[in-house]
């Protein structure tokens, strides 16, 4: 900026010097001020509206920010489905509501096997492919309302089922195992040739455990799942 103003500055000078007689008096130099004002004007006119144009796009760009931001709230940008942040904070909240309504409350963990191997041996993209193929079949299955279906991280889902007793939510989350292998996507090296899951379900029914406690209920079934051969669902009722 500082170089804009230096001719303004010589022109003042100019002037300054012809005022005082140190230079010749005339047309130029008698208005050389007043250029030098004009000059300044437009100067600062060009900046400010330039100062006005960077404002009004850096909002614009704060405002689609903003929109984005709204529209992802809870939810993950790679498969659509409600985030960990959002199990974090409303897991707990789910599980009120339906023990001040005496329903039955069940919790699912699902996880891909062997998921490490398709993204080794068929590259990080087909392991995404496959996350979220997955994810769009468990939002199929699980569509109720009162259904929630969580990315909880990596390849590990979480799902709230929307079941009014034990025998209906088994066979939901026993239909949702079995759906994933009929998916058939090739793993390459699994011992069925296919994609499949592991699920730990845990039902309450009677007892009233906090969320922490269901979730390691459900995390302990899914682990029993896994070391019992995988593709398959492990459930405790309490
Ligand atoms: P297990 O049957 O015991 O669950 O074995 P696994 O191989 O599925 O489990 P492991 O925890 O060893 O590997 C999970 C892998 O998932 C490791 C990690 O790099 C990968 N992963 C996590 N998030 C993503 C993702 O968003 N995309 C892809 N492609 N891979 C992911
Ligand atoms: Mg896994
Ligand atoms: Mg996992």
């Amino acid at each position: 900026m500082g170089a804009f103003f230096a001719p303004n500055a010589l022109l003042y000078v100019i002037w300054a010097l012809a005022f005082f007689g140190f230079l010749p008096y005339n047309d130029f130099s008698a208005n050389a001020n007043m250029f030098g004002t004009v000059i300044e004007l437009s100067i600062f006119s060009f900046a400010l509206s330039y100062q006005m144009h960077r404002l009004k796009v850096e909002k614009q760009r704060i405002e689609v920010e903003l929109q984005e931001s709204k529209a992802l709230n809870g939810k993950d940008p790679m498969t659509g489905l409600w985030n960990r942040l959002y199990f974090d904070n409303e897991f707990h909240r789910f599980l009120k509501e339906r023990q001040v309504q005496r329903e039955p409350f069940a919790f699912m963990i699902a996880d891909i096997d062997d998921f490490k191997q398709v993204n080794d041996l068929d590259g990080h993209p087909r392991g995404d492919e496959v996350i979220v193929a997955i994810a769009q079949l468990l939002e199929r299955l699980f569509k109720r309302d009162c259904d929630r279906v969580f990315r909880l991280g990596g390849e590990e889902f979480g799902i709230i089922l929307c079941s009014k007793n034990a025998d209906e939510a088994i066979a939901s989350a026993q239909r949702c195992v079995a759906a994933v292998e009929a998916l058939a996507m090739v793993h390459p090296r699994a011992p069925k040739g296919v994609i499949t899951i592991s699920a730990g379900l845990a039902l309450c029914e009677t007892i009233h455990l906090d969320a922490f406690e269901i979730y390691t209920l459900a995390d302990r079934q899914l682990y029993d799942a896994k070391t019992s051969g995988k593709n398959r669902l492990n459930y405790v009722i309490v």
